[in-house]
């Protein structure tokens, strides 16, 4: 169990990618705190977080509200006792090409996806230096290193999101808390399943090893991220693309 006993925060923890690194780390033996806007879902994984036999919160919380994450943080550390591991997880799309997006599509990804992350980042990492130890990952995006058409709005979130891991990895290394990000490339997922075969199969073979990935994939990574197998790495970003973009 390499999180045995550490507390957790995943935001967006009720359905995906987020509930795969919930479970996972429950498995580990971490107390996890899922935090989602749909509540619902929150608890669905809270309770099967408990089933693994840890202890788990759900909390309503839309990450792009300053006040709302202040006071989950709050509430995560009196009631889970410290918050060792934050995963910023809670992520939007608003697909337009760049001609046709409007301010609105802009907003609303940017402060789900840059400011959301920002807030979470900022009201746990003072926790965390107090307690000389955390461990934050940033789920940022394929898209945030090559770009892709009609994402102009989501990949700048991802491309600010890497920028700000490196900033905080620079800030807070000498108060034991490490920061890095994830960057997946096309993930097996309600959102990729709803492409069309013909569009799956040409995202396919542009991907060396010729497969979509799994949320497995990706809360592998997550995983050692936020174990002390990777005490020595900090600002990094891990591609885990199936080789599609180098
Ligand atoms: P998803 O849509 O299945 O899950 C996202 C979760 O975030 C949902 O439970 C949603 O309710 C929650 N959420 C949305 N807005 C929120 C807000 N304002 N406050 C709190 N919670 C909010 O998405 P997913 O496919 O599991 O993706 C998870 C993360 O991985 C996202 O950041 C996404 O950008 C990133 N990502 C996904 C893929 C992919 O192929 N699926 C690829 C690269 C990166």
């Amino acid at each position: 169990m390499v999180l045995k006993d550490k507390v957790a925060l995943i935001t967006g923890g009720g359905q995906g990618i987020g509930k795969d690194i919930a479970l996972r780390f429950a498995r580990e033996g971490a107390d996890v705190a899922v935090v989602d806007i749909n509540l619902e879902a929150a608890e669905e994984c809270a309770a099967e977080v408990k089933a693994l036999g840890r202890k788990a919160i759900a909390l309503k919380v839309d990450v792009s509200n300053s006040s709302e994450v202040d006071a989950m943080v709050k509430q995560v550390t009196e009631e889970l006792g410290a918050l060792d591991i934050l995963v910023n997880n809670a992520g939007i799309t608003r697909d337009k090409l760049l001609l046709r997006m409007e301010d609105a599509d802009w907003d609303a990804v940017m402060s789900v996806n840059l400011k959301g992350s920002f807030n979470c980042l900022r009201a746990a990492v003072k926790v965390m230096s107090k307690a000389r130890y955390g461990r934050i990952i940033n789920i940022a995006s394929i898209v945030g290193l090559m770009g892709n058409a009609g994402q102009a709005n989501y990949s700048a979130s991802k491309a600010g999101l890497i920028g700000l891991t490196k900033t905080t990895a620079r800030e807070f290394a000498s108060r034991g808390v490490t920061c890095n990000a994830v960057a997946p490339g096309f993930i097996d997922t309600a959102m990729t399943q709803a492409m069309p075969e013909k569009a799956q199969e040409a995202l396919t073979a542009q991907i060396p090893l010729k497969r979509l990935g799994t949320s497995k994939d990706v809360s592998d990574g997550v995983l050692f991220l936020a174990s002390d197998a990777s005490s020595y790495i900090t600002g990094h970003v891990l591609s885990i693309n199936g080789g599609m973009y180098m």
